[in-house]
């Protein structure tokens, strides 16, 4: 049985353990955060994901799995280390290495036998030699050991399918044998495995998040282009997606795209980029245009109640999509900062992310229930296109509000349904809608 290590319990590290585990792997999963182990110890998973938690009891269950704080405990007769920690946006929106660096740190003063390190966590090009330079620094005798970058392309909300089912496995090493090791390890999921160098593979994961990103603040652009137009952005992507030369996916207009992955990737691609005297037009409009649609939602909300002053805002859903508790650079987040500074008062209800938010939005009225949050609002805005959202009961809603009024920030109503009911609607690149 091969024993593996993965750092960090997060989105991606508690999922990459659970499902190594699930393959037959022995994973011990080791985090700095001891109230997260702890948690997990006692079945209590850190992160909402559908499906973890089950995933997680089978293999604590069946001895594959187990938690701990201590990487002498982690890297005791490992073969494989796995960093998954956060590289979120530093200041000036390059990646933050400070938890990468501690990990690589912690790794070499550790090691006790030779060891494949591989690198999960998104991190700029260059950083798995880095990796590699802190290690050997940090050793107190040389053992050996191989940097394999293995980039994550699972998403939030259907991580385990994605990690049991991805598109592809993408490699990355100096020495060969070591990423065909560590393509042994991922061949149970019979998906195409390409192996290449470090930085490729780097910048493979840049590239495919900033083409996606890319993608959201194309139809956004064309939405806007669209309501000036009178066409419906809905039927302008469907039938765009057709062409399989564009395919439907990443083609939905609406408030932009948030989450701990996007909107840092894109700005460390781009900072990387002009570090190194490039300019990076495209990927500098993909940012602003997604800024843009923050600025879009307050000021439609504005243009249907008026003045905010003594208005009532209600919010469906506060996650940055769908099927996930993660906060992290939310559209919810500057939207209701904004609201509240031209006092408004906000109402809101989201069905897993409330625990997260309540923190992040102390002065936001979190509510038991989407009936709740609706009460006696000057508006509604749809957020996060949760699926309990698109069979509302909307006569009830329109009946708790004080001024029937939806802002369908993602497009999940028909308009012609909400007006007859007595709605004011407006979407999202619905130009004659
Ligand atoms: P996260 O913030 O959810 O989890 C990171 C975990 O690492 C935390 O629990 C933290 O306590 C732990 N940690 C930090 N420093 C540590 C150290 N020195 N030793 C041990 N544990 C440490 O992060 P995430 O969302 O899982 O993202 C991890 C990486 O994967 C990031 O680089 C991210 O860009 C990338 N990624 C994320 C997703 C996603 O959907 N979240 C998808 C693909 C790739």
């Amino acid at each position: 049985m091969k024993q593996l290590c993965v750092i960090g319990v997060g989105y991606v590290g508690l999922v990459t353990a659970a499902c190594f585990a699930d393959l037959g792997s022995r994973v011990i999963a080791l985090d700095i955060d001891k109230n997260k182990i702890d948690g997990l110890r006692r079945g209590v998973m850190p992160i909402y994901e559908p499906g973890l938690e089950e995933l997680v009891e089978r293999n604590v269950h069946a001895g594959r799995l187990s938690f701990t704080t201590s990487y002498a405990e982690g890297l005791k007769e490992t073969d494989y280390v796995f960093i998954a920690v956060g590289t979120p946006s530093g200041d000036s929106g390059e990646a933050d290495l400070r938890y990468v660096e501690s990990a690589a740190q912690s790794i070499a003063q550790h090691i006790q036998s030779p060891l494949i390190i591989v690198n999960k966590s998104t991190v700029p090009v260059g950083t798995g030699d880095y990796v590699a330079e802190i290690v050997q620094r940090h050793q107190p005798s040389p053992i050996p050991f191989f940097v394999v970058s293995c980039p994550e392309f699972l998403r939030e909300g259907s991580a385990i399918g994605d990690f049991m089912n991805p598109h592809r496995i993408v490699l990355g090493s100096l020495d060969h044998d070591a990423a065909e090791k560590v393509a042994q390890l991922h061949l149970p999921l019979r998906a195409p495995i390409m192996i290449t160098d470090l930085r490729t593979a780097e910048m493979i994961k840049y590239a495919s998040n900033a083409f996606l990103s890319t993608k959201i603040s194309f139809i956004n652009e064309i939405a806007n282009i669209c309501e000036a137009l009178g066409a419906d952005i809905k039927e302008v992507a469907v039938g765009m997606g057709y062409d399989n030369r564009i395919g439907p996916h990443f083609l939905e207009a609406g408030l932009g795209y948030g989450g701990s992955c996007f909107p840092k990737d894109v700005l460390a691609l781009a900072h990387m980029a002009k570090e190194k005297g490039r300019h990076p037009q495209l990927l500098q409009a993909v940012i602003e245009i997604n800024s843009d649609r923050r600025r879009m939602a307050v000021n439609k909300l504005r243009e249907m109640v008026g003045d905010f002053k003594g208005k009532t805002i209600g919010m469906l859903g506060l996650a940055f999509k769908p099927n996930t508790d993660d906060m992290r650079d939310a559209p919810s987040l500057n939207i209701a900062h904004e609201l509240l500074k031209a006092s408004a008062k906000v109402r809101a209800y989201d069905p897993v992310a409330m625990g997260v938010a309540t923190s992040l939005l102390p002065e936001v009225n979190m509510c038991p229930d989407a009936y709740s949050a609706a009460t006696g609002c000057d508006a509604l805005i749809v957020m996060t296109e949760w699926n309990e959202f698109k069979a509302l009961d909307l006569e009830r809603i329109r009946d708790l509000m004080h001024s029937p009024k939806i802002f369908d920030g993602r497009n999940i109503y028909d308009p012609e349904k909400v007006r007859t009911l007595g709605f004011q609607y407006v979407g999202v690149g619905r130009g004659y809608k």
